[in-house]
Parts: structure tokens; C-alpha cells; sequence
């Protein structure tokens, strides 16, 4: 049992070594990308410099796929798969990560405490960065998404074949950093994939409101997965203590998005243009 835990992790460690062959092109910078950066809404120039050296990922085979219904996605379940990074590839993905000095924004008020951010989201598929420098992290992604589906029966066809990356985000959070709506969802997406990169020792729960009313806090390490329908309330409680680091995939019908936000076209041209 536990070779064969050690066989999946050399595995894993083997496929993010293949994405680490993808050279950028560019000096690797090693510092976090946050110190001295004033972060004030979603307004500042993304300083992402990507040498398109990569092959793209296959165009897919376009099955038309609805959202869920918001009622019936909050009787769906949250999909755990544990340890679905390595410790090791959790190091090489933070590091090229930072090596791509993407521009750290916060989206909401609550994202900022005094005059500091608490809370900031990078979009890693700004101008095709997470296709191109996250290859089979991206594929993995989008086959786990299909196997929540599955064992789930949440009742898509083809999903596999039917989803795009809408958004590839890293989010960090110092204390009183926090998702805090209860009833926050992913409007517009198919599934999404949470990434657990670095847990906080306290605070920073991935919660869901379920159906019965109850609030549902689901176990969430280093490494972990959690898989579950966008249209499902999700929230985050407020860091107590610590960092906490994670990888957000929205899967969606539409079109794989390469503009640097949150975008709310699936098929159209985006006019979405980096300040
Ligand atoms: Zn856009």
C-alpha cells in the first residue's frame, strides 16, 4: 500500500518535471511578488512577460454544456482527492509561479485591511501562462474534474471534451484573509478545482453551505484536491493565523480565456485590455 503511494508520488513528481522542461524564456526572480506591491482593486498593470515556446493544448471538441441549477448544485457533494500534488511539485509550481511575476490584484474590499492587502488573486492564464508553462497540471485538472463527474454523477456528457479553462488563479491570504459570503458561488463555470498549496495553521476553512442549512467544513491539506460543482455555495472563514495558498481552475463551456481576469465571456471576443 504504501509503495504504491510512493509510486504515485514519483509519478506525480515525474509529470510536473515534464512541465518543468517548458523553458520561459525569461530571469527567474525568486522573491514572493508581494512585498512593497500596494495592491488598490483590480486597476494595475499585470508585469507578465511569457515567451510562447510551448505547443498549445489541443483544440477541443465542443459539446454545448449547461451550469448546473443553483438549487439542485447545492445538493451535490465536494469531491476530495488527497494528495493529488506531491509536497515536491507544490515547490515547483509556487516557484515558476513566482518566476512569472504576475500582477497580484484583490477584488473586493474585504481583500484589504488598513492600507494592506490580505488577500490577493493572480491570474495565471494571462496571456496563456497556464496553458503553456502548467501543461499537464492543466490536463490533470481538466481528468479530474471529469473523474468528480463521474463518481459523482453530477450528469455531464463529454465533459471532458466540453470544458475549457475559464480562469487559472493563485490566491494568497495573510490573516483576515477570507472568502466570507455564504453564499458565494461561480457563476457561468461547469466545475471547479480547488488546489490546497499551503494550508493556514488556523482559520482559512473551505466551507459549504449545504442544502440542510448547515455549514459544512471539508478537510482540505497540502496537496488536496476538492472538486465541486461551480453553482455550489463555497466559502473561505478568515485566516487566523499564518499564509494560506491556493490554486482556483473554473472549468466552463466557452472558449479557453488568455485575458488577464475573471472573464464573463464564453464565446465572444474579450475587449478586456490590461491597464
Ligand atoms: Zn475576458
Amino acid at each position: 500500500m504504501r509503495s504504491r503511494r510512493k509510486k504515485r508520488q514519483r509519478e506525480e513528481d515525474a509529470e510536473v518535471e515534464i512541465d518543468a522542461e517548458v523553458k520561459t524564456g525569461e530571469q527567474v526572480e525568486t522573491g514572493s511578488g508581494r512585498e512593497g506591491v500596494q495592491v488598490e482593486g483590480d486597476r494595475r498593470v499585470p508585469k507578465i512577460n511569457v515567451v510562447l515556446d510551448a505547443p498549445k493544448p489541443s483544440p477541443p471538441v465542443w459539446y454545448q454544456l449547461e451550469p448546473m441549477d443553483v438549487a439542485a448544485a447545492q445538493r451535490t457533494r465536494v469531491y476530495r482527492r488527497k494528495g493529488f500534488l506531491s509536497e515536491a511539485a507544490i515547490q515547483r509550481i509556487v516557484q515558476r509561479i513566482r518566476s512569472l511575476d504576475l500582477q497580484p490584484y484583490t477584488n473586493s474590499a474585504v481583500d484589504i485591511v488598513g492600507n494592506r492587502a490580505v488577500h490577493c488573486t493572480s491570474y495565471l492564464h494571462t496571456r496563456d501562462a497556464f496553458a503553456r508553462h502548467f501543461p499537464k497540471l492543466r490536463s490533470r485538472v481538466i481528468a479530474l474534474a471529469a473523474e468528480a463527474n463521474r463518481e459523482e454523477q453530477w450528469g455531464w456528457d463529454e465533459i471532458e471534451k466540453s470544458v475549457a479553462v475559464r480562469c487559472a488563479e493563485y490566491h494568497e491570504m495573510d490573516v483576515r484573509g477570507t472568502l466570507p459570503e455564504f453564499k458565494h458561488y461561480d457563476l457561468g463555470s461547469i466545475v471547479t478545482v480547488d488546489i490546497m498549496l499551503e494550508p493556514s495553521p488556523r482559520g482559512g476553512c473551505f466551507q459549504t453551505l449545504e442544502a440542510n442549512g448547515k455549514l459544512l467544513t471539508h478537510e482540505f491539506r497540502a496537496g488536496d484536491a476538492l472538486v465541486f460543482v461551480a453553482h455550489k455555495y463555497h466559502r473561505v472563514s478568515p485566516v487566523k493565523r499564518g499564509h494560506r495558498r491556493v490554486l482556483v481552475m473554473e472549468l466552463w463551456n466557452g472558449i479557453e480565456r488568455t485575458c488577464g481576469h475573471r472573464c464573463e465571456r464564453p464565446w465572444e471576443d474579450c475587449d478586456f485590455s490590461e491597464p
